[in-house]
């Protein structure tokens, strides 16, 4: 399951960086998930969940951003969303894009005490 070694990259950044912020314990964390990883957030927050259960991240929040497809159309440089992996310019119908968002996987912020 791709999602498991995903959550368990997670926790270990969040560890270590809750270790590096002398965090007594982390209440939230914020992901950013772009569409083109191919990452279910709900799959990943079930994983995430499941592996933290015995652990002190056990219960802390998690806040998933899905972020869209995004890019530009280098036919007509028209600004574009690319929606059911339709890679082609609404605009003009070329299918030379640019994508520029969608391929983010980050932890956006951890916040702890
Ligand atoms: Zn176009």
């Amino acid at each position: 399951m791709h999602e498991l070694s995903i959550a368990m990259e997670i926790i270990a950044i969040v560890e270590e960086e809750s270790a590096k912020r002398n965090l007594e314990r982390v209440e939230e964390i914020g992901l950013k998930i772009g569409a083109l990883t191919g990452v279910d957030p709900e799959a990943l927050r079930f994983a995430f969940e499941a592996s933290t259960a015995d652990t002190p991240l056990a219960g802390v929040r998690i806040n998933i951003e899905n972020i869209p497809v995004r890019g530009r159309c280098l036919s007509c440089g028209k600004a574009i969303e690319v929606k059911e992996f339709i890679f082609i310019c609404p605009y003009c119908g070329a299918g030379d894009l640019e994508i520029n968002r969608g391929e983010e996987l980050d932890i956006a912020y951890i916040v702890g005490l």
